[in-house]
């Protein structure tokens, strides 16, 4: 793609306004015309200012009379008071922000004499009306006379995300500038005319002149619609690339053993003290059949907590060792993988101790491959790998990025990791001569269109019953403010101790002396067009969150847990004392472990029974969900507790009694999506895809996605190099390069 889309913006609009649109990662022409409009402002009729009604959106014809600066006293901030006037009466504009450079966009603007249509909601201060935040377009400069200003406002004006220094009428009008002299040749359109006309959607030009400078409201609906299915389809086109692409691949065939001639897997299903559930016996023939094949398996496996993926894991791995190869289990973190090598160590017993690989003994070795090791232990793991003596190798994705060498590496089984994404996968096939099979395996419920935008290339099973047996979890929300709730909460977590149990107590931070973080509250208040955050009374009336140090001393010098062991787990340990934490609490040494989040995933020691979540409110549902998955695993009953300080009728209270009435995973990541906005899922369930959509709407846009998903494989079916379709291969690169950029940078 060359010409004038990938002009420089510091040529087509001067050094300044460029310079300053390139602080925004906005360098070329299609940079700028891809920053899409946050939203619209709808025009409204012109309402005489005489009958301004409370609460009412209105747009009046106005000009400014005065305006002045001023810090808040109470607040902190600064307020930009404007007073406009039809010549009878008055209106106070209000506009509100952290710092006066903030204000500035407004205010070279609002100066007095100056006339325009002011549009936004009537509320009241000291019983005067007013609109705080007003979106405006003004008379003079961009249009001259009061004619082509009410023509302007009668049009849904775009509002862009915007900073201090680039407030949204600034982008509106160098897009304009840029947008306006271009024609169809020089905007290229990725979408062949063919899947355009079928699909009834007007050129990409066309379609950002509707989302950029829009007529009617009709008119950006479609513009979007057009750019969304655009983003569909590219991603799409790229994803049935890679399949072909990977039904072409090699890989080691690793057929199960015949009957006659068993091997470790099934001495170990042998031995399995309990029966496989219909749903494990069933993705474990499925996976099975991929592993017998000379294609590498690509495969997702999701279960909710404690549906027992760990055992078709290993069920897979041993299929593989019997085979003649190795697999490695990737954990997120030292003290999962650490955790999983016990895990596996135990479940194989005497099997887990061979001698070599293929001998005449079928056991095999788990090897523990992690960086904080010493490095004695880290030499002889590293040789069991290299030799082939350990056929099951347990680490983090630093097995990937290492030097580890491999005597013949079959399979990698990715665990709680549904952010691994495409270019994860590449790093991996570049490991071995031939790509190993792979299983990714995720406890969190991904919708069928996130699915197949994040991981279009995989197949997908699912577990979807949890082992018989399971006494279950009761929930609870506490309220933080009623000591006597409180002080009930730790008799019961003595009276779960005291049978035998455990318990966990998560907080959403570590150090009560750092900043409030873990809400994940934007801290966006910078938009020029945005009612900063400490306006939001919520917040200001908050209690600080918990922090893991202070609850644990508070934990020891409670009279109800007297004599307990409370052990202490976070991420800003160095990985000894972690794992140290975790085996005290494993063993029982320590009864109460105070931790972080860092148990959220895949942690499992059965004796845990209870779990005290600080601000239970502050955490979004899914992730409470998997945290309550932590305890209720063995045969006792699980008890978990939600401390909660949202007033109740709040969103956030809502979550946390939803919570409280389902165990269902899936229910619950509905519920989540709905409550969530998409970049949240998007953020969650991707690695690096971000840069490429920026509209598309995985939840809300599953039609489009499907039908452009179909277009795109019927598309590449035909035309799997895309020789004839050199625009959708142009625009495929283009998408891809930024994320392996990316991915590097984090590597
Ligand atoms: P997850 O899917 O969350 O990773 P795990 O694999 O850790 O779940 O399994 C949770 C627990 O259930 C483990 O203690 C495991 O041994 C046990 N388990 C797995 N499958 C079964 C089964 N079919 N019957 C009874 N218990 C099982
Ligand atoms: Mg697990």
């Amino acid at each position: 793609m060359t010409g004038r889309l990938e002009e420089k913006l510091t040529r087509l609009l001067g050094t300044r306004s460029g310079a300053a649109l390139e602080k925004m990662g906005l360098v070329t022409a299609d940079d700028l015309l891809r920053h899409y409009p946050r939203r619209y402002a709808e025009p409204g009729q012109l309402t005489d200012m005489a009958q301004l009604a409370l609460g009412e959106h209105v747009s009046v014809l106005a000009r400014v009379a005065e305006a002045t600066v001023r810090p808040m006293r109470n607040r902190g901030g600064v307020l930009l008071q404007v007073v406009v006037t039809d010549g009878r009466q008055r209106l106070a504009l209000t506009f509100f922000a952290r710092h006066a450079g903030a204000l500035r966009g407004h205010e070279a603007k609002l100066v007095p004499g100056r006339t325009g249509v002011f549009s936004g909601t009537v509320s009241a201060y000291r019983g005067e009306r007013q609109l705080t935040h007003p979106d405006y377009v003004l008379v003079g400069g961009d249009v001259e006379d009061a004619d082509a200003a009410l023509d302007e406002a009668s049009k849904p004006m775009p509002i862009y995300p915007a900073t201090a220094a680039v407030p949204t009428w600034r982008l509106q009008r160098a897009v304009r500038t840029v947008l306006d002299p271009l024609t169809e040749d020089d905007v290229p359109d990725p979408v062949p005319a063919e899947v355009r006309a079928s699909a009834g959607l007007p050129s990409r030009l066309e379609a950002l002149r509707r989302v950029h400078a829009p007529a009617t409201a009709a008119d950006w609906r479609a513009g979007q619609h057009r750019l969304r299915y655009e983003e569909a389809f590219v991603l799409q086109a790229a994803l049935a690339q890679r399949r072909a692409a990977a039904a072409q691949e090699d890989a080691t065939a690793r057929p199960p053993r015949p009957a006659d001639d068993p091997g470790i897997l099934a001495r170990f299903d042998a031995s399995l003290p309990f029966t496989l559930t219909a749903g494990q016996r069933a993705v474990g023939t499925d996976i099975a059949d991929d592993l017998a094949r000379p294609r590498p398996m690509q495969r997702l496996l999701q279960g909710d907590v404690g549906s027992g993926k760990t055992v078709v894991a290993l069920r897979a791995m041993l299929q593989v060792v019997d085979a003649g190869g190795q697999a490695a289990l990737l954990a997120p973190t030292e003290v999962l993988a650490a955790q999983h090598a016990r895990t596996l160590r135990a479940l194989l017993g005497p099997l887990a101790e061979g001698g070599l690989l293929g001998g005449a003994e079928d056991g095999t070795r788990v090897a523990l491959l992690t960086g904080s090791l010493p490095a004695a232990a880290r030499k002889t793991a590293l040789l069991q790998a290299a030799s082939g003596e350990a056929g099951i190798v347990v680490g983090t994705h630093a097995l990937l990025s290492e030097h580890v060498q491999f005597a013949d590496l079959g399979l990698v089984v990715v665990d709680e990791q549904h952010r691994f994404g495409v270019e994860q996968r590449d790093a991996l096939r570049a490991k071995g001569r031939v790509a190993p099979h792979l299983l990714v395996m995720t406890a969190t419920p991904i919708p069928r269109t996130v699915a197949m935008t994040v991981f279009g290339d995989l197949e997908v099973s699912s577990l979807t019953e949890v082992p018989a047996q399971r006494a279950g979890i009761r929930t609870h929300v506490v309220p933080a403010d009623n000591p006597r709730w409180m002080e009930r909460t730790w008799q019961r977590v003595r009276e779960e101790v005291d049978a035998g149990h455990r318990a966990y107590v998560v907080c959403a931070r570590i150090h009560p002396d750092e900043e409030d973080d873990a809400t994940g509250k934007a801290k966006a208040a910078e938009f020029d067009d945005e009612v900063p955050e400490f306006l939001d009374g919520d917040a200001e009336e908050r209690p600080p969150l918990r922090a893991v140090l202070e609850v644990a001393d508070a934990l020891r010098a409670t009279p109800a847990l007297a004599g307990l062991e409370v052990g202490v787990l976070h991420g800003q340990m160095p990985p000894a004392e972690k794992d140290a934490a975790m085996a005290a609490f494993a063993s029982g040494a320590s009864q109460v472990l105070v931790s972080t989040t860092v148990i959220e995933v895949g942690v499992d020691v059965p004796e845990a029974t209870a779990m005290v979540v600080f601000d239970a409110d502050r955490f979004g549902l899914s992730q409470l969900h998997q945290l309550r998955g932590r305890v209720g695993r063995g045969s006792a009953p699980g008890l978990c507790l939600l401390v909660s300080t949202a007033q109740p009728g709040t969103p956030a209270a809502a979550r946390v009694e939803a919570l409280a009435e389902t165990t269902d995973g899936f229910r619950l990541a509905q519920l989540d999506l709905e409550l969530r906005n998409e970049g949240d899922v998007l953020g969650a369930a991707q690695s690096g895809r971000t840069s490429s959509l920026r509209l598309l709407r995985v939840v809300k846009d599953a039609d489009l996605i499907e039908e452009a998903r179909r277009a795109a494989v019927a598309l590449v079916d035909a035309d799997p190099g895309l020789s004839g379709h050199p625009l959708l291969a142009a625009a495929i690169a283009a998408q891809l390069d930024p994320e392996k950029e990316e991915f590097l940078e984090r590597a």
